[in-house]
């Protein structure tokens, strides 16, 4: 799936298919919505009577709607065209070790209703606990399957589930190729939740899936970047490599796994049997296991540590909390785990060059107190002037940024540009 390059494009002739043409207006609203009919044939440098069959196209199936008058002196007062996000929806499924994340969504991401479960063990058990979930949310909110992936925009139509784990995916198959956090080897959940539900289901990584999220739902953000990187840190830490547009898989399918690359040989275990990944360094088990060392070293008789190690840990969102409310230890972790983050992003940045790094995790909510450790890293640890200048973005949602990734999966291959020969 290849995002259209909307800043140089050529109008197909009419040798070509009409619907490249009608995906390029579609994209081109997209991005510059509320946009005039004028307005969009100056953008493509046609006359407007090549746009109009294409425009009445895209209104008569629902994937474009026209709304409202842009203030004009004099005249005729244009309507303006809109890409039809509500009444369009899609099942977001974020799968997780410890628990597992439903909502129905719809095209802009806008969620409606979520429900969370804890995740069984058995893939099989999985499939069914969704399956009800998937069932019930979509009763309760009248998201029928009408429409699902013939590109029709009906109200109401659910399109799809998006479903992303922690873990790589093989995209063509759909099968879970090896979740550490999971342990999960070769798992398909696709085709039985499909059978299930009734619906068209996508299953992707989730750093990968997040990726696609900033390119289709965010299309401001990433129309001059066309190559970037999405980390997330969360369960695991994980990267979802975009160049020219398009996700980078690999030969295996398998690129992007930055984080099980060793960035200390006698650093902490790591769940993939290795030591000191980049991983075991910064993902949430870390930080609130780092935490908690720097707690109990702070009490008196601190040698006793082991003895008094509380029982229940706190939670990354509970550290973030006690860091923005001021407490030294919380916001010392954190700053730590910043450098951590910014070592392995100074490996990404090394070894792909991407135009921008976009960060996703729940301890990204602390961004006041990650930039500067991260910044420092790069600068430390990178070679040019322009790698130490790569721009690091956190993520707008830090606590949905997961399912956004899970719509973008059902939503973005209505503006995918279909492949030419
Ligand atoms: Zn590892």
């Amino acid at each position: 799936m290849r995002k259209i390059n909307t800043r140089n494009f050529r109008l197909a002739t009419r040798s070509t298919p009409r619907e490249i043409n009608r995906q390029i207006v579609l994209n081109l609203i997209r991005e510059h919505q509320p946009i005039s009919r004028a307005e969009l044939a100056r953008r493509m440098d046609v006359h407007r009577s090549h746009l109009t069959p294409l425009v009445r196209e895209l209104v008569s199936t629902g994937a474009v709607y026209e709304q409202g008058t842009a203030a004009v002196v004099r005249g005729r007062r244009p309507t303006l065209l809109y890409v039809h996000t509500r009444g369009r929806f899609a099942v977001a499924v974020d799968v997780r070790s410890e628990h597992t994340t439903v909502a129905l969504a719809d095209f802009g991401g806008a969620t409606i209703a979520k429900t969370v479960f804890a995740t069984p063990a058995e893939p099989g058990e999985l499939v069914e606990a969704l399956a009800e979930r998937i069932d019930r949310l979509r009763g309760e909110h009248g998201a029928h399957g009408d429409g699902a992936m013939d590109g029709n925009g009906t109200a109401g139509a659910c399109h799809g589930v998006g479903l992303v784990v922690p873990g790589m995916v093989d995209r063509r198959t759909g099968r879970i190729l090896y979740a550490p956090r999971l342990r999960w080897r070769d798992v398909d959940l696709r085709s039985a939740l499909a059978e299930r539900v009734g619906l068209p289901v996508h299953v992707e990584s989730a750093p990968i899936a997040c990726a696609l999220a900033r390119l289709w739902l965010s299309p401001e953000d990433t129309a001059t970047v066309r190559s970037f990187a999405y980390v997330s840190v969360s369960d695991g830490v994980s990267v979802g490599l975009v160049l020219n547009g398009e996700t980078l898989r690999g030969e295996a399918q398998t690129a992007g796994e930055f984080g099980h690359v060793t960035i200390d040989p006698h650093g902490p275990p790591c769940v993939c049997g290795k030591k000191g990944c980049w991983e075991a360094f910064t993902c949430n088990a870390a930080t609130v296991s780092r935490y908690v060392d720097r707690v109990l070293r702070q009490r008196p008789g601190a040698s006793r540590a082991q003895s008094t190690r509380p029982r229940s840990a706190p939670t990354i969102e509970e550290v973030v909390r006690r860091a923005q409310r001021g407490e030294e230890a919380a916001a010392a972790t954190i700053a730590e785990t910043g450098w951590h983050i910014g070592r392995g992003l100074a490996a990404v940045v090394n070894g792909f060059n991407p135009g921008r790094v976009y960060l996703g995790g729940e301890i990204t909510a602390a961004w006041e107190l990650l930039e500067g450790p991260i910044r420092q890293a790069l600068v430390d640890e990178t070679l040019t002037e322009a790698a130490r200048a790569t721009p690091v973005v956190p993520d707008r949602r830090p606590a949905e940024y997961r399912l956004l990734g899970a719509v973008a999966l059902v939503a973005a291959p209505t503006f995918a540009a279909h492949r030419v020969g």
